[in-house]
């Protein structure tokens, strides 16, 4: 008789259980347009940007960029971030690395300055969409200060007249406060370094923070460079695109950490080959590529000739398959 009170409760549990669940789902589905997909985004919907995410003083370094000129379904045109204390500054604009940094803990609005390693499509691709991101989201009176080699102006400028139309429309639909006419665009910082490999300089002073530029071998590209951050006891270190170059190692001397361009040979001749039955230039360009970029075995020697303490490779080349 127990056996049977048991069983039966039992039962009644197991159907109350299915009864509710079918409920949930006949209110959550009633219309799925909205409420499903509602309740995932309220569940979600959150913004909580800020710099005090980074609680501890200090220099930190984000990759909101790892890619390079080919598709990579995983990575945005290359950029790095660097945190220096309350100082936020990006290095290279490329494609799409506007939206990785805008889902990163560092607000877009927050960035202080951008550094330009070289001319590059895949280096500045982003610089209009960071202009114009930064404009939005901080409300700031004075536009952005980009550093670069000779050529910086032109290539400001020519991002402003792209996005002309949109600096009206936005003014004229946020309002002056949200959208500050002035605070639109950048203003170039032209540095020479001449055409000695070796040589660099001091192209931003900040409070602690520093930045070196240093010439890079790219050619025929010219003038590209890297950069040197120091602030406080620490230091980091961004190549720009570069082959192996003995500027490399003077310049990344004792850095906490060395971020490096790659480019794997072996799967770079790889895809030379593959490409030569097909209609496209994919061969002749992977060929071409091979005497301008470092490999990540070069990259090692780097760091470790230089004693640097992290390589952190990034501008991965050619793209490969996530595991
Ligand atoms: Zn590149
Ligand atoms: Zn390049």
């Amino acid at each position: 008789m127990n056996k049977i009170i048991s069983k039966n409760k039992k039962l009644l549990i197991v159907l109350g259980a299915y009864l509710t669940l079918c409920a949930s789902l006949v209110i959550l589905l009633r219309n799925p347009s909205d409420s499903l997909i509602q309740v995932l985004f309220e569940a979600t919907v959150s913004y909580n940007q800020s710099l005090d995410y980074f609680e501890e003083d200090g220099l930190y370094i984000l990759t909101t960029g790892t890619g390079a000129p080919m598709p990579d379904k995983m990575r945005a045109g290359p950029q790095t971030i660097v945190v220096a204390g309350k100082q936020v500054l990006a290095f290279d604009a490329g494609p799409g690395s506007t939206l990785k940094q805008e889902l990163s803990p560092v607000d877009v609005g927050a960035v202080d300055a951008l550094f330009v390693t070289h001319f590059h499509s895949d280096h500045i691709g982003g610089m209009g969409e960071l202009m114009l991101k930064r404009w939005g989201n901080g409300s700031p009176e004075q536009p952005l200060p980009i550093y670069g080699p000779a050529g910086i102006e032109a290539v400001v400028n020519g991002f402003e007249s792209a996005y002309a139309f949109d600096k009206g429309y936005r003014i004229a639909h946020h309002g002056e406060e949200v959208m500050p006419p002035m605070g639109f665009g950048g203003v170039a910082n032209t540095f020479d370094l001449g055409s000695d490999l070796m040589s660099s300089e001091t192209i931003y002073k900040n409070g602690d923070v520093e930045v070196i530029a240093f010439n890079v071998a790219h050619a025929p590209v010219f003038p590209a460079v890297g950069y040197r951050v120091n602030y406080k006891s620490r230091s980091a270190v961004i190549t720009g695109d570069t082959k192996y170059t003995e500027s490399l190692i003077h310049h990344s001397k004792n850095a906490d950490v060395l971020v490096s361009e790659a480019l794997n040979m072996k799967f770079s001749k790889m895809l030379a080959v593959a490409g030569e039955d097909t209609e496209t230039n994919i061969s002749a360009i992977a060929t071409d590529i091979l005497d301008y970029h470092i490999s990540p075995k070069e990259a090692a020697v780097v760091a470790r000739e230089a004693d640097v303490q992290q390589l952190v490779i990034t501008h991965i080349l050619p793209p490969c398959p996530q595991i």
